[in-house]
């Protein structure tokens, strides 16, 4: 191995690893650049820790798959490896992310799980490899600056009192590896504690429920923890996360402990009886959230939509996906740039809408519904 910097890591360490109920992966990989930053160090004493055995330190900053694997064989390989990398400055550049937020931030680029609608499919290339950031610092070092210039979020007089919004999770479910990385509470904590100025606020969802290292944190309530929460019906295409139960009570631990937090109700899919799972996975958040001091609870609804070269992905990882891709069935939106997405029909669309917005404020009138898409 090539000795990694140990000089002190941004992050605490982690005290209670319990790698079965977390993702464990089979390799890990750290690129040259990656192994030269302090914060791979930490991530490395957490990989030991949760058993991996398969670490390779590359002697370059390019990280190749194995030949010969067909590929069935890839994907599996790719959602078995973590990379160690650092962040070129081209993915230094917070973007804005409209609906979500004034800008993103990227942890990582890849996610362990096996969600067969994943969204990721269509704006990732290449294996899906879980690479994460050596390089937090300078990942969080725009927060400062940006502070104040938002146009999504910040120009919107509903949601201003958030302040500037970062979103953490466009390309990545920042929970389920943070017990590898350590680089979410590092940035719960930087913000939480001013170290990047005042009037900015981090947000992202999750499909994972392991809060605990969360929980102490000095959030200063400036992180929004939503969870990624949906029907029954639609809940058998998400391999590889914590069951829906386990997530909604991870939403009330996180609540109670101060944090303002969220519902992303997403991809909804109007699967044989959504009314009636819906409106019990509503009760349940309810039930949850019940009698927590100075709840601040937001809701997102987006409908389910693929791309052409979305689907053409999730076919090729899931041949047996009983997802609904059939484009006869949808209407196709195309965006200023030319690209189509295939979305519900408008009598669809108009059901799905009016129900989720009536019940909503039937079952849960604490939560500011931010937008329906
Ligand atoms: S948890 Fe999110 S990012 Fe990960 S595979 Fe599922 S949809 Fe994709």
């Amino acid at each position: 191995m090539t000795p990694v910097n140990s000089s002190p890591s941004p992050v605490p360490p982690v005290t209670d690893l319990r790698p079965a109920r977390r993702w464990v992966p089979r390799h890990v990989v750290v690129t040259r650049s990656a192994a030269e930053r302090p914060h791979t160090a930490e991530i490395l004493r957490r990989v030991e820790a949760a058993g991996v055995t398969d670490v390779q330190l590359l002697t370059a900053d390019r990280i190749t798959s194995p030949r010969g694997l067909s590929e069935r064989e890839a994907y599996a390989r790719a959602k078995d490896t973590l990379a160690v990398v650092v962040a070129p400055p081209s993915q230094l550049r917070p973007q804005p992310i409209p609906p979500s937020a004034d800008w993103r931030l990227d942890l990582a680029k890849g996610c362990p799980a096996h969600c067969q609608y994943c969204y990721l499919a269509g704006s990732l290339t290449g294996p899906p490899i879980t690479r994460v950031y050596a390089n937090v610092d300078d990942v969080l070092a725009p927060i400062r600056s940006l502070t104040g210039s938002g146009s999504v979020t910040t120009g919107d007089a509903d949601r201003a009192g958030e302040g500037t919004t970062f979103e953490l999770s466009c390309y990545t479910d920042p929970l389920g590896i943070e017990h590898l990385t350590g680089s979410l509470a590092a940035a719960v904590t930087e913000v939480g504690t001013g170290l990047h100025g005042d009037g900015a606020s981090l947000r992202f969802t999750t499909k994972f429920d392991d809060v605990a290292p969360l929980l102490a944190l000095p959030h200063g309530r400036r992180t929004r923890v939503r969870f990624s929460l949906n029907a029954s019906g639609v809940e058998r295409f998400e391999g590889g996360t914590a069951r829906m139960p386990e997530r909604v009570a991870a939403l009330g631990r996180v609540a109670r402990a101060g944090y303002p937090v969220g519902l992303t109700i997403a991809p909804v899919m109007p699967v044989d009886g959504w009314r009636e799972q819906y409106a019990a996975l509503l009760d349940a958040v309810a039930l949850a959230l019940a009698g927590v001091d100075d709840l601040d609870v937001t809701a997102e609804v987006i409908t389910h939509r693929f791309t052409p070269g979305s689907k053409e992905v999730i076919q090729g990882w899931y041949p047996r996906t009983r997802l609904d891709l059939d484009e006869d069935g949808r209407r196709a939106k195309r965006s200023t740039f030319g690209g189509v997405k295939y979305v519900y029909p408008g009598e669809t669309m108009r059901e799905l809408r009016g129900w989720f917005t009536d019940e909503l404020d039937a079952r849960l009138p604490q939560a500011r519904l931010l937008y329906w898409t």
